[in-house]
């Protein structure tokens, strides 16, 4: 299958090359040179993934058929639940937004990222990637989410102060990965769009880029990469009707699509194109109804302004996909001709049929009236965007026809929350919560976590600036995250540890300054580590300057040296051109701390035991069940390991040598359980803690207060003197009651939710 532009049809290239490149140097969008026919009738069983592989292995020709099938295993290997056929009231609804980010957009950009990195790597192209998006909201978030530390793939976001909810804001504000950079502009949409598409335009910029090896891309819907994801969900609905008898052999249904950028029902159009029974799609629009007027007068008419509407995802004037509809409808000349008059006039005429399509628009109060309309007469939910379908296939009345319901309706929690006729809060996470008191309807976990994320991002620029940030962003150097790590887990003295979700992080890049280098060798654990790294492989080190932030509190028996460590061998190995061995840098890493238990788990995230003799390592990795989460107690006074270690005895007793036997034996087969009666005796030690206890003020007085709360267990964190609560997951109590407790005594004390980090050591 060859792909053309919709600007020239003789220009044929692959599908990897149409990924890579994403947009035509015509300034046309690929578009497949024919339909491949599908029948859905002989793959009626077919689960999501398999379904996704057969439909797209007949575009992606050139894709080897077992790698596509692993790069679509791993991209919804995070995806819950695909989609939910649910009908109300004898409509049907199609929810697209089980994914990571809660918007439709999660199908094709979880997929998208890895299609092009398959790409890039393939074709044998080293460049780096810069992924630079303006986003009303939802594309941002999925996209960064897609992108997430992908190698030698960078992203930056772009989204407008005003036009963007509440929840996606900090969604993308949110975001940790290595490789990214979200970015606030004073105004609007069009604002954010303009700014970027300059930056596309700019050919200075580009040089400079080039210059560099980085080359732009986008993630907007332009890319066929992104579109074809699309199709499968389609069939994939009419599968399921098919299979609960809601629908005979053959029988036609319609789809009525939310749409902006038009690339949702395109993938509609594609599917009807490849065979499935498709009736009608209906384009239904919020007030920014270019699409309704372009649909039943022929006249496309941009000039106007842009109303921000409480359906921000719809809130486009320029729907780029539809001129690959145009393509498919007439030639490539009369796409020359029409994108010539909307670029010169803003606007173009057409006589094209378009008889498979319908379209019509709500406006705010429409959209308003039908989620509560909606809710009142059939106990169920939706989002403005929905709504908006919701209302346009309502006053088109076809029959058979599925709403596409594209965002959870938390992610604009205010306006529904007010569409419900309820009272609003200034805060947004108490909208949530009242929604969900009123409607009993489940947040979805990655919203609820919101409220506990560290802000990253925190850039807010005028759209002038713009080309400064992307170009010192392009100029970033490497950059580094280690995980804090809880060492011992009560009995598993010197052997058990874990990682959470405190980093260590930096940035270095090479540098002239070789006295100041020389000087931070001696002094800086992290320089001194990555120093002995090279001495290690009889290199001689290249000097670097290193930037780093951490949020790990020190000598507080949470690993903060043995991130530095790690952190100063990885710089060390991406340095040499060492392809990164965890085992490998664990060995260097003991080595310079003398023991592994906190190191292995900094290095591989997770739940590790380790042994250490006669210099080799014997190490096991482990994942606990989610049925747990920690609470970090953290002292204001610091343990230093050394006076730790000194109270602790030379010998022990059979009978405490046993118990801790017994307690270590059963710990980690509780954590991967999570039988909380196991949990409570398992973290029990008479080697270490009840020496060092007695080390921390007020131990005993804190050792009661925790006896009286809802923990699980605790433990002394590595040496101390972080003392780590062990909680049930769904305990959102012990916090609040230990906070109060712990205010009435003498001590300062920080208490820190936590998450295990399955990551570990990151080099980007
Ligand atoms: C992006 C988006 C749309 C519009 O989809 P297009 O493919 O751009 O037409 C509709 N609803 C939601 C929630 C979206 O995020």
């Amino acid at each position: 299958m060859k792909f053309l532009s919709t600007r020239n049809k003789d220009l044929k290239i692959s599908a990897r090359e149409a990924i890579v490149k994403g947009i035509s140097e015509d300034g046309g969008l690929f578009v497949p040179e024919s339909f491949p026919r599908f029948d859905i009738f002989e793959n009626i069983e077919l689960k999501y993934t398999d379904l996704a592989h057969k439909i797209l292995s007949l575009y992606l020709t050139d894709f080897d058929e077992g790698d596509l099938k692993e790069l679509i295993e791993k991209s919804y290997a995070t995806f819950p639940e695909f989609v939910a056929n649910v009908e109300y009231n004898s409509n049907e609804y199609l929810e697209l937004y089980h994914g990571k980010t809660s918007a439709f957009k999660d199908f094709a950009l979880c997929l998208l990222p890895n299609l092009l990195a398959y790409a890039k790597k393939s074709l044998g192209i080293e460049d780096k990637t810069l992924i630079l998006t303006a986003t009303s909201g939802d594309t941002g978030k999925a996209a960064l989410e897609g992108f997430y530390n992908k190698e030698n793939i960078d992203i930056l976001v772009v989204y407008p102060t005003d036009g963007v909810s509440a929840v996606q804001k900090l969604q993308m504000d949110t975001t940790d990965s290595l490789n990214s950079k979200v970015i606030a502009i004073e105004g609007n949409f069009d604002d954010a769009q303009s700014s970027v598409k300059e930056i596309f335009n700019n050919p200075e910029i580009k040089k400079s880029l080039s210059d560099k090896n980085v080359y732009l891309s986008s993630a907007n819907s332009i890319n066929i990469g992104r579109l074809l994801p699309q199709i499968v969900y389609y069939f994939y609905a009419y599968a399921d009707l098919y299979k609960n008898n809601k629908i005979q052999k053959d029988e036609k249904i319609s789809f009525c699509v939310p749409t902006g950028n038009f690339g949702d029902i395109l993938a509609g159009f594609y599917a009807k194109e490849m065979g499935l029974p498709v009736d009608k799609l209906i384009i239904a629009s919020n007030s920014n109804n270019v699409l309704t007027d372009f649909f039943s007068t022929g006249v496309y008419n941009a000039n106007r302004e842009l109303e921000k509407t409480m359906s921000p995802s719809m809130d486009i004037l320029i729907s780029s996909n539809l001129e690959r509809l145009l393509f498919h409808k007439s030639s490539d000349e009369v796409v020359v001709e029409k994108m010539n008059d909307l670029k010169t006039k803003g606007e173009f005429n057409s006589d094209i049929k378009f008889d498979e399509f319908l379209c019509g628009f709500a406006n705010e109060e429409e959209t308003s009236k039908t989620i509560l309309k909606v809710y009142e007469e059939d106990k169920y939910l939706i989002d403005p965007h929905t709504a908006v379908a919701k209302f346009v296939a309502d006053k088109c009345g076809v029959s058979n026809t599925v709403i596409l319901s594209t965002a959870s309706p938390y992610k604009f929690s205010s306006s529904v929350l007010s569409s419900l006729g309820e009272k609003l809060s200034e805060d947004e996470f108490d909208n949530i919560e009242l929604l969900n008191e009123k409607t009993g309807v489940e947040i979805p976990k990655e919203i609820a976590k919101l409220r506990n994320k560290k802000l990253i991002h925190d850039t807010k620029i005028d759209k002038k600036d713009i080309s400064k940030e992307v170009l010192n962003f392009s100029d970033r150097g490497t950059r580094i995250s280690v995980p804090a790590t809880s060492a011992n887990l009560g009995p598993g003295f010197d052997a058990l540890g874990l990682a959470v979700n405190l980093y260590n992080i930096c940035e270095y890049k090479k540098t002239d300054e070789v006295e100041e280098y020389n000087k931070n060798i001696k002094e800086n654990l992290i320089y001194k580590s990555y120093d002995y790294t090279f001495n290690y492989y009889g290199e001689k080190s290249v000097p670097i300057k290193i930037e780093s932030k951490t949020d790990i509190p020190m000598s507080r028996g949470l690993g903060s040296s043995s991130t530095c460590v790690v952190m100063g061998i990885l710089a060390a190995f991406h340095e040499i051109h060492k392809e990164i061995d965890r085992r490998e840098i664990l060995k260097i890493a003991t080595e310079i701390e003398g023991h592994p238990d906190n190191v292995s788990p900094a290095i591989f995230g997770g739940f590790t035991s380790t042994v250490f003799e006669d210099n080799k390592i014997y190490l096991e990795e482990f994942k606990a069940s989610d049925k747990i989460k920690f609470l970090a107690l953290i002292p204001d006074s610091p343990l230093l390991t050394e006076s730790a270690r000194k109270v602790l005895p030379e010998n022990y007793s059979r009978k405490d040598a046993v118990f801790n036997i017994s307690r270590t034996s059963i710990l980690p087969l509780a954590l991967i359980s999570g039988n909380y009666e196991n949990l409570k005796i398992a973290f029990q030690d008479k080697i270490h803690e009840s020496y060092r206890f007695k080390l921390i003020p007020e131990m005993d007085k804190i050792q009661a207060a925790i006896k009286e709360s809802d923990a699980i267990s605790h433990y002394l964190s590595g040496a101390g003197s972080t003392i780590m609560l062990v909680l049930k997951s769904d305990d959102f109590k012990t916090k609040e009651f230990l906070g109060e407790k712990l205010s009435k005594l003498d001590g300062d004390y920080k208490l820190i939710d936590l998450e295990i980090d399955y990551k570990g050591a990151l080099i980007i």
